[in-house]
């Protein structure tokens, strides 16, 4: 059994660190228990350390590397006294307090939480992709967008996400391939329209990609027909998968109100969950925006309620 903690962090993309920076400078002595490295889904670090340079994150006027940022934003919480714990959280009990976190066998207790475990996008499955994403694969046309410029590039996917990153990127593409796996589209009429009327844009129905070439950067794809089985070769730079995105829910189904998409409920406004005491912040908050620098400025408000409700709770 450990002390009580004031505040854990789960989860360390942008929201989780940024609330560990303002915590930590509240002297509340935050633990951050920051995820396993593993594939593409729980890495320390968040969706950024699968990105290359990251050109719209403020204060950063050359751009940085995404790896490099996440570092930056440890290490700045590190100096105020976070702990971290580079681990997977495997089950946690909400129901009374203190609050219970488990890695594990090892359960930790806190009076306030912080929820920041991100969300994740969906993929292909495909060998090649943790080899190409950042070079030449992508999941964020408003990140990425802006590197394709003048390039032949292809998008995954017949929601509106797909349409509005390929209507998106046709800012800087020469051409966009939107590629279905059906031959309509499931996305917003007015979105369909807009991308039927945009010369930039053409459709390949039917077709899934079944895989990806290029060995430091993406040169190409081979998609396949899905009924006829026959593939073709795109020589395209760039290729954007739109297929959804998943938050990282699992452990507080049940325990956390979450919308029937999984996405945790804050209450409007501020990052209260529906157990008090218990905070949400980042991505796995929001499905509108999804950058890193509006995470940062939620896990900032998680930090500041959390704070404001130890002071009256607890600590009063
Ligand atoms: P979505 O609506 O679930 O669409 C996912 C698309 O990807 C579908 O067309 C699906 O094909 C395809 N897909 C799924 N798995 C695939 C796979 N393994 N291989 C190939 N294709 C695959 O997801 P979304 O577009 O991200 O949208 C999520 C929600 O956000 C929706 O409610 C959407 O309306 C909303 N949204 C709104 C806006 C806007 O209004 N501006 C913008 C973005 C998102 P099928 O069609 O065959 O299932």
């Amino acid at each position: 059994m450990s002390d009580i903690r004031n505040v854990i962090v789960i989860g360390s993309g942008p929201a989780g660190l940024t609330a560990a920076i303002y915590t930590a400078r509240a002297n509340l002595a935050p633990l951050v228990i920051e995820g396993e490295p593993s594939s593409t889904s729980d890495q320390p670090g968040g969706q950024l350390m699968l990105t290359t340079e990251v050109e719209n994150f403020p204060g950063f006027p050359e751009g940085i590397m995404g790896p490099e940022l996440m570092a930056n934003f440890r290490a700045q919480a590190e100096r105020f006294g976070a702990e971290f714990l580079t681990e997977k959280v495997t089950r946690v009990d909400f129901s009374e307090r203190p609050f219970r976190v488990w890695v594990r066998d090892t359960e930790h207790r806190a009076h306030s939480i912080i929820v920041s475990t991100g969300a994740q996008s969906l993929m292909l499955g495909l060998e090649e992709e943790n080899r190409l994403i950042g070079h030449g694969l992508s999941t964020c046309a408003t990140c990425d967008g802006f590197f394709f410029r003048g390039h032949e590039i292809a998008v995954v996917g017949g929601g509106d996400s797909a349409i509005e990153e390929a209507t998106f990127l046709t800012k800087f593409a020469e051409k966009v391939t939107i590629i279905h796996r059906r031959d309509s589209l499931r996305a917003s009429k007015i979105m369909q329209d807009r991308a039927f009327a945009n010369p930039k844009i053409e459709f390949l129905w039917n077709h899934t990609v079944s895989s990806l070439q290029g060995e430091e950067s993406l040169t190409g794809i081979t998609v396949r027909h899905v009924e006829t089985g026959e593939t073709t070769e795109l020589p395209v730079t760039g290729l954007f998968v739109a297929i959804g995105h998943r938050p990282n829910t699992d452990l507080f189904t049940g325990i956390l109100d979450m919308e029937d998409n999984g996405y945790l409920i804050t209450k409007p406004g501020s990052t209260y969950t529906n157990v008090e005491g218990v905070f949400a912040c980042g991505d796995v908050q929001d499905h509108t925006y999804r950058q890193a620098i509006t995470a940062a400025g939620s896990g900032c408000m998680a930090a500041i309620d959390a704070e404001r409700w130890l002071e009256a709770n607890v600590h009063g």
